[in-house]
């Protein structure tokens, strides 16, 4: 999908003195729609009702296409021009299919529903929808609301947009000194247990995830909730918990032995562990990962590797790539560059590579034919041309559906890098 802005400068910034390139023009991504194909498998127990055209129902059978075999838990209401005659028969409608919908779901516990860009979508009002349903199906169900627009949004942004609604709904937490621990970004299930046995080993039993298995799991939030942040694209979550007192621990992302590392160290540091404690709990998994990863450092060192903005992975990813596997990073870009979140990572990342904020995709294209790296990661849509000019493609966002956090999965992580470049030998040969 092309989008277009104007408007291109490059500053630096004051906090790393690093030069980072700004860019708006036309930039290709994904809507936020894309994030239901992951958290619809988190969250078991929750139903995406999209409120969109037949594009959207296209992106998502398309996106999730894997779900034929099963019955899916989202789907999208069509609104035409024409069903907008009156907008109270639109709510009429929407009401009818939520009811639908729950009465063939009973096992359903949280409905959302999913806004979309097309004109006649943006005029109904989808949180007075959402609590109006609400009430009605209180307590067994609760309905929540956000938008999975591609107007201004990444489809990382998707992600974001749910989390914050369900951070509204949390329970307060007003106690001082709770010393509970959340977890903030979706993970798969294997990552989650793993994390956890790290928790306990490192002496943090109190350990909530959000999301959940369970998308009611009812766990305050407050003054006395520290929050970790496990992906770098949740700056509304982030607020959204802020808003209600949490605080945030700062820490590099769990990609990568050291990244992973230091975000335990992070955690541990903010309940009063010492880092050594910590390290030397971590050590058998730190040193088991170190060693998985010692194959792909032959595979990948010296590779050029070029980031294009689309899922905010990027920064922690180059971050893993360029220290861990000696990558030379020739850009990295990212849709927003959010420092707040960021910070630990930026501070890890080589000097004198190029950062840039937004897309201009011409330019950033010829950017990347000029530099000839050896892998660009990217959206689908500028893989395939990308292949034709003989530029090694990753997509980026599959990195969204693979586990990729935590030191079991290190060596996964650095394998979906390597394994393009293997295949771009082997046709050579
Ligand atoms: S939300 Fe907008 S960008 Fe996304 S599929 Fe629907 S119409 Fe397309």
């Amino acid at each position: 999908m092309l989008k277009t802005a104007d408007n291109n400068h490059a500053s630096t910034d004051k906090n790393t003195e690093r030069k980072v390139l700004r860019e708006r023009g036309q930039r290709e991504v994904f809507c936020g729609l894309t994030s239901i194909v992951w958290l619809h498998r988190k969250m078991p127990d929750a139903f995406f009702l999209v409120i969109g055209s037949r594009t959207c129902a296209h992106l998502l059978q398309s996106a999730a296409g894997v779900m034929i075999f099963a019955e899916p838990r989202f789907a999208t209401a069509i609104i035409e021009e024409k069903d907008l005659a009156g907008l109270a028969d639109a709510n009429e409608e929407l009401d009818r299919v939520v009811n639908q919908t729950l009465a063939r779901r009973p096992e359903i516990r949280t409905l959302f529903l999913v806004g979309s860009c097309p004109s006649e979508v943006i005029k109904l009002d989808l949180q007075r929808a959402a609590q109006r349903l609400s009430m009605k199906h209180a307590p067994g169900v609760r309905i929540l609301n956000y938008s999975g627009s591609g107007i201004e949004t990444t489809f990382t942004q998707g992600e974001d947009a749910c989390l914050a609604a369900m951070v509204n709904q949390l329970p307060s937490a007003e106690t001082e000194g709770i010393d509970r621990l959340l977890v903030v970004g979706t993970l798969p299930d294997i990552v989650e247990d793993q994390f956890r046995r790290l928790f306990s080993e490192i002496g943090l039993t109190e350990v909530e995830f959000l999301p959940c298995q369970s998308s009611v799991r009812n766990f305050g939030a407050g003054p006395g909730t520290r929050y970790i942040l496990a992906q770098p694209f949740l700056g509304d979550t982030s607020q959204a918990l802020a808003r209600r007192g949490a605080q945030l621990i700062p820490a590099p992302f769990p990609f990568g032995v050291e990244g992973t590392t230091k975000w335990f160290e992070a955690a541990g540091a903010a309940f009063g562990k010492s880092i050594l404690d910590v390290r030397s709990a971590l050590a058998p998994y730190h040193n088991r990962a170190s060693k998985a990863l010692e194959r792909y450092r032959e595979q990948l060192h010296g590779k050029r590797v070029f980031f294009f903005p689309d899922s905010q992975l990027e920064p922690p990813l180059a971050r893993f790539l360029a220290r861990e596997l000696g990558v030379e990073l020739t850009e990295v870009g990212t849709p927003y560059l959010n420092k707040s979140i960021l910070s630990q990572d930026l501070e890890l990342l080589p000097t004198d590579v190029l950062l840039s904020e937004g897309q201009d995709v011409d330019r950033q294209l010829d950017r990347c034919r000029a530099a000839r790296p050896d892998l660009a990661v990217c959206g689908l849509g500028l893989a395939n041309p990308l292949e034709a000019e003989g530029i090694s493609t990753k997509w980026s966002i599959e990195l969204l559906f693979s586990p990729v956090h935590g030191f079991e999965q290190a060596a996964d992580l650095a394998e979906l890098f390597a394994r393009p470049l293997l295949r771009a030998e082997t046709l050579k040969v």
